[in-house]
């Protein structure tokens, strides 16, 4: 089906973010996303998203302009009762019509100011006004009603939804007063699937997927970068009784495709992967960082009940400390630096050792050693320079050398990812496999 076809099939929407701290990126404009997923959800598609200030007449011509472009209209902020709080007057201009006091909203206000003893004042009174057509939408969590209100040019039409801008207050009101007005009559859902790639570069997965990224296509997958890896979404719009089967379906080819480098799916980390791989096995692991200082150790327990699986780990900045508490001799850092494989397998070996003086010993060891920057690198051992090894209880020890570029924080994420990152090769198997960034 060609994109422009496609765009018929659904009702599409425009979210309209009004406020001057939004313009002048004072306030992080977090509604925009949030009403973009749940639209999506209801199957109507969002096409574009606008921020504009506190200006009416800006606020009107963008709302005529998207009038005439998309089916549906959602807005959030410029609902209060200050001065510069314009969206009512601009929905009224974009309608060409009068505004009016809303009784129902009147009464509803005045009720809410007694109960408190407060006065009704003429600013708070402002807040009842809706264009003549439009009607008002309850606002259980604040004093703003939002304004339903429908646009009408020749044969174009296209619904405007406008709510608070506080999330508390714009949240239940979208869910419990717009979705439901726009369910789609036609049965069609648009449903997504995630699936996260590790050790790959997003530039080469286009190949490896060869059609299922072609624009148009149902389903369709689409790749993001993030830091350190990478998410593919397949996206389905269409039949709700054929959206399972036909993203199951969709996730086996993808997987296929990038095999072993998918790790895991929707809300899945790679640390709860790894984790449920080790669950699984009966199995536990230690950590033994130094450049990262601890990201392991945090990525691991950042789920409840992790205790299972991870006994525990060291974080060992300085050299005296890798020698103190993990037994890596002195003169092997003297010798080959604290950035070398010899010292990451002594370090990975140590945690290993020293894990087993306990109850509980671990399985495996996990360590990593680097520059994580932005000084102390040299020629031969440049900033991003990582060694990371993996010692397990009865099996031979590895190391590998990965070069990362980039800023410290990404460096430091990075080197905890690719260190679970071998972990997992190592649990499903396939530790013949090379990670990018891997020299
Ligand atoms: P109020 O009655 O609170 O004035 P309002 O509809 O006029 O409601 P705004 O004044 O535009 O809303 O915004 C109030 C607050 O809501 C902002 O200061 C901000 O904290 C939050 N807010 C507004 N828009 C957004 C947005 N798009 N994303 C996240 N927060 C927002």
């Amino acid at each position: 089906m060609a994109p422009d076809i496609e765009q018929h099939v659904h009702r599409t929407a425009a979210i309209l973010s009004i406020g001057d701290e939004l313009a002048l990126g004072e306030t992080v404009n977090t509604n925009s996303a949030w009403i973009a997923q749940r639209l999506t959800n209801c199957g109507v598609k969002p096409v574009t998203h606008v921020t504009v200030d506190d200006s009416l007449n800006s606020i009107a011509a963008i709302m005529r302009e998207l009038a005439s472009r998309v089916d549906v209209v959602v807005s959030s902020g410029g609902l209060g009762p200050t001065d510069d709080d314009l969206t009512r007057q601009a929905l009224a201009q974009a309608l060409g019509e009068e505004l009016v006091e809303d009784e129902q909203s009147l009464a509803s206000l005045q009720r809410r100011f007694q109960a408190i003893g407060r006065e009704l004042l003429a600013a708070n009174r402002v807040q009842t006004l809706r264009p003549v057509s439009g009607r008002c939408l309850k606002n259980p969590h604040g004093t703003a009603p939002g304004i339903a209100a429908t646009w009408r040019e020749g044969e174009l039409k296209c619904d405007f939804f406008c709510l608070p801008g506080p999330p508390r207050e714009m949240q239940p009101m979208l869910e419990r007063l717009v979705l439901p007005a726009l369910k789609p009559s036609g049965d069609r859902v648009i449903r997504l699937r995630t699936l996260h790639v590790f050790g790959l570069p997003e530039s080469g997965i286009p190949k490896l997927l060869g059609g299922l990224m072609e624009r148009g296509r149902n389903p369709v997958v689409g790749t993001s970068a993030q830091t350190g890896f990478v998410t593919c979404k397949i996206r389905f719009e269409g039949d709700p009784a054929k959206a399972d089967a036909t993203l199951d379906a969709a996730e086996k080819q993808v997987r296929a495709a990038l095999d072993p480098f998918v790790f895991g799916v929707d809300d899945e980390t790679l640390a709860s992967v790894v984790s449920d791989l080790l669950r699984t096995r009966g199995e536990s692991v230690t950590t033994a960082e130094s450049c990262t200082g601890g990201l392991v150790s945090m990525m691991l327990t950042e789920r409840p009940g992790s205790s299972d699986v991870f006994v525990g780990g060291w974080a060992t900045y300085s050299n005296e400390f890798k020698h103190g508490s993990l037994d890596v001799p002195l003169e092997l850092i003297e010798k080959h630096g604290a950035v070398s494989e010899h010292v990451a397998r002594a370090m990975a070996k140590g945690a290993l050792a020293r894990s087993a003086e306990s109850e509980k010993p671990a399985n495996h060891a996990i360590s990593i050693t680097g520059v994580a920057g932005p000084g102390g690198g040299t020629e031969e051992k440049p900033v991003g320079t990582v060694w990371i090894a993996r010692a397990t209880r009865g099996d031979e020890t590895e190391a590998r050398l990965f070069r990362f570029s980039d800023q410290r924080d990404a460096i430091r994420e990075r080197s905890a990812l690719a260190a679970l990152g071998m972990l997992r090769l190592k649990l499903i198997g396939r530790t013949d496999v090379k990670l990018l960034w891997e020299q």
